[in-house]
């Protein structure tokens, strides 16, 4: 399985600092990583159209995914932005279910489900992520929290329908807080959830892929992305650093 790393840049960086980063991080990557990594950046909305006119017209290895989608396809919705017009982007894939959208912006599992099946009705490969409190990791309901909410993501999706998944391994408590999980914490749980989706009829073992995300800097990503299981990273705070992401995807042995 080809790993991938995703940078998501939250609410930083307008359309042309945006562009100075993803300029800077294509001249820094190694050619044979972009090859055989899949690299991802996740600008604001904002920077999506600049973004994705540089990678296309400059072919850049490089892809693009959104931080949100609406749960709604068109219609009196102010301030959302569809599925269908992420894909007129060219966006390949789009983050859903983070917790920052859990908390901040109240999303339940029944609005990302219905997030996940807009996507996959565009194309779009959701970036689908979950994850534990340190209240339910402390209490050992860690693993029942995660198991419900993976259900409840994938409700009702169809195997024909279904072309990529990534299911995000994303504690809470490791969220823009340094506390990193340890490669042990999270193979116990990408271990379950895998396990789960493989007997869902739309599990594909080519395409689907399990991945961590959790104060992953280049002094912790040797080990976790060199686990067999663990696919990639979703990657916040250092991917706002060419330096610390491109130490991170160089921290793949390939
Ligand atoms: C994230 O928000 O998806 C994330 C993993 O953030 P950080 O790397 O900053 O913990």
């Amino acid at each position: 399985m080809k790993k991938i790393i995703i940078g998501n840049w939250k609410l930083n960086l307008d359309h042309l600092e945006a562009i100075q980063l993803l300029q800077k991080l294509n001249y820094s990557i190694e050619e044979d990583k972009e090859e055989k990594i899949d690299i991802v950046v996740s600008p604001s909305h904002t920077s999506l159209r600049s973004i994705q006119t540089i990678i296309d017209t400059d072919k850049l290895n490089i892809q693009l995914s959104a931080q949100d989608v609406s749960q709604f396809s068109e219609g009196p919705y102010t301030g959302e932005v569809s599925s269908h017009q992420l894909n007129k982007l060219n966006v390949s894939y789009c983050i859903v279910g983070h917790s920052e959208r859990r908390i901040e912006f109240n999303e339940n599992d029944e609005i990302i489900n219905k997030k996940i099946h807009n996507l996959i009705s565009e194309d779009i490969t959701p970036i689908i992520c979950f994850g534990e409190s340190l209240e339910q990791r402390n209490n050992d309901q860690y693993l029942d929290h995660i198991s419900n909410q993976i259900d409840a993501a994938v409700k009702g999706l169809r195997k024909d329908k279904v072309n990529n998944l990534i299911f995000a391994y994303e504690p809470i408590w490791a969220i823009g807080t340094g506390e990193v999980a340890s490669a042990i914490d999270v193979v116990e749980v990408l271990s379950m959830v895998k396990e789960k989706i493989s007997e869902k009829p739309f599990y594909d073992s080519d395409t689907v892929r399990f991945i961590y995300g959790g104060s992953v800097t280049p002094d912790n990503s040797h080990e976790l992305l060199n686990s067999k299981i663990i696919d990639g990273a979703l990657v916040g705070g250092s991917s706002l650093s060419v330096e610390k992401f491109v130490k991170i995807i160089n921290s793949i042995d390939l």
